[in-house]
C-alpha cells in the first residue's frame, strides 16, 4: 500500500512539475517582434521614429509606441488594425506618440468594431497624462475634434479608444490585461523631466521588455526585465555622453549591466540617433564584454524571432 501511494505521489508530482514547466515555456513559434521604427526624433537619419509590434499566432496584437512613420511601417508589415488589442506608450515625446492620430484616423477605413486599449504614463509637471493627450488630440475641443467619436463614443458603429494612465511610482509595477491571455506590465523610469514608463509584455510563456527612453537612474530595469526573452534597449547616446544627454538616456555600459544582471536571452538595440549610428560596432563590443547573449541592431521592418 505504502509503495503504491508513494509511486502515485511521485507520478502526480512529476505530472504537476512537467505541466507547469511546459506552461511557462515560451512558445517561440507563435510570437514575433517586429521593429516599426528604429530611429529617434532626427529628420535626416533615414529611419522611422519609435514603434514596435508584437505578433501572436500571425496576428498583430500589441503596438508599443507610435512615433512618426510607425503607422506607415505597420501597413507595410501586413498587420491589420482590427487585430490590435492594445497600444502601449512609453512616454509622450513626439518621436514616440505623434502617429497615434494617424493610426486612429486610418482605422476609419478598416472594419474595427471592438474597443482599443491605450496605456501610457500619468501626468507630471511637464507632460500631460495619456488620457489627457488623447482628449487634447481628439476630444470635443481637441485639434482633431472631427475624430471625437473615437474618444467619446456616440454611435454604436464606432469603437472607442479607452485610455489608462500608469501611475508614476518608483519601484512599483502595474499589471494590465489586454485580453487573450496577454499581460502588459509597466514601471516608472527616469527620462529626465519627462513622465516615462518601461513595458513588459507577457504572452504564450514569452516576455518582451521595452526600456523606452530612460537613463536607469531609478535602477529598476534589471529587476523589471528579469529573465526576459527579448530586451529592446534604447541606444540614443554613446558611452562618452555627458550633460543633458545622460540625464535622459542610458549609456551602452548601463545597457550591458542591465542585460547581464537580468539574464536577458536576446538584446535588441534600437532608437538610434546619428551619434550612436556612427559607433554601432564599438557599442556592440562594449556591451558584449559584460553581456554574453546575442545582440541585434534594429532596423525598420526587422523581424526578431524568439
Ligand atoms: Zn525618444
Amino acid at each position: 500500500m505504502f509503495k503504491q501511494v508513494s509511486i502515485l505521489t511521485v507520478l502526480l508530482l512529476l505530472m504537476t512539475f512537467s505541466s507547469s514547466s511546459f506552461a511557462n515555456q515560451c512558445k517561440t513559434d507563435q510570437i514575433k517582434l517586429q521593429v516599426l521604427g528604429s530611429g529617434g526624433p532626427e529628420l535626416d537619419d533615414g529611419r522611422n521614429s519609435s514603434g514596435y509590434l508584437i505578433w501572436y499566432q500571425n496576428k498583430a496584437r500589441v503596438l508599443i509606441d507610435a512615433g512618426a512613420g510607425s503607422s506607415v511601417e505597420y501597413g507595410r508589415s501586413g498587420a491589420k488594425f482590427e487585430d490590435l488589442q492594445g497600444i502601449l506608450l512609453t512616454h509622450l515625446h513626439v518621436d514616440h506618440s505623434a502617429d497615434l492620430a494617424a493610426f486612429i484616423k486610418g482605422s476609419y477605413f478598416t472594419s474595427r468594431s471592438t474597443n482599443l486599449l491605450l496605456y501610457g504614463p500619468a501626468a507630471n509637471d511637464l507632460m500631460p497624462s495619456t488620457s489627457d493627450y488623447l482628449q487634447r488630440l481628439m476630444g470635443d475641443k481637441g485639434a482633431f475634434a472631427y475624430l471625437k467619436d473615437y474618444v467619446n463614443k456616440r454611435h454604436d458603429s464606432d469603437y472607442k479608444v479607452v485610455a489608462t494612465d500608469v501611475p508614476l511610482v518608483i519601484g512599483q509595477t502595474f499589471d494590465y490585461s489586454l485580453g487573450n491571455n496577454i499581460k502588459a506590465k509597466a514601471t516608472f523610469v527616469h527620462h529626465g523631466p519627462v513622465a516615462a514608463v518601461a513595458w513588459r509584455v507577457e504572452l504564450a510563456g514569452c516576455s518582451i521588455v521595452f526600456s523606452g527612453d530612460m537613463n536607469n537612474q531609478f535602477d529598476v530595469l534589471s529587476a523589471f526585465a528579469n529573465g526576459a526573452d527579448i530586451l529592446v534597449a534604447n541606444n540614443a547616446v554613446p558611452d562618452n555622453a555627458s550633460g543633458a544627454a545622460i540625464n535622459l538616456h542610458m549609456t551602452p555600459s548601463t545597457i550591458a549591466k542591465i542585460a547581464k544582471k537580468a539574464q536577458i536571452k536576446q538584446l535588441v538595440l534600437s532608437h538610434f540617433m546619428k551619434r550612436t549610428l556612427a559607433v554601432q560596432k564599438e557599442t556592440k563590443s562594449i556591451i558584449s564584454q559584460k553581456y554574453p547573449g546575442p545582440i541585434y541592431l534594429a532596423t525598420d521592418g526587422m523581424v526578431v524571432s524568439l
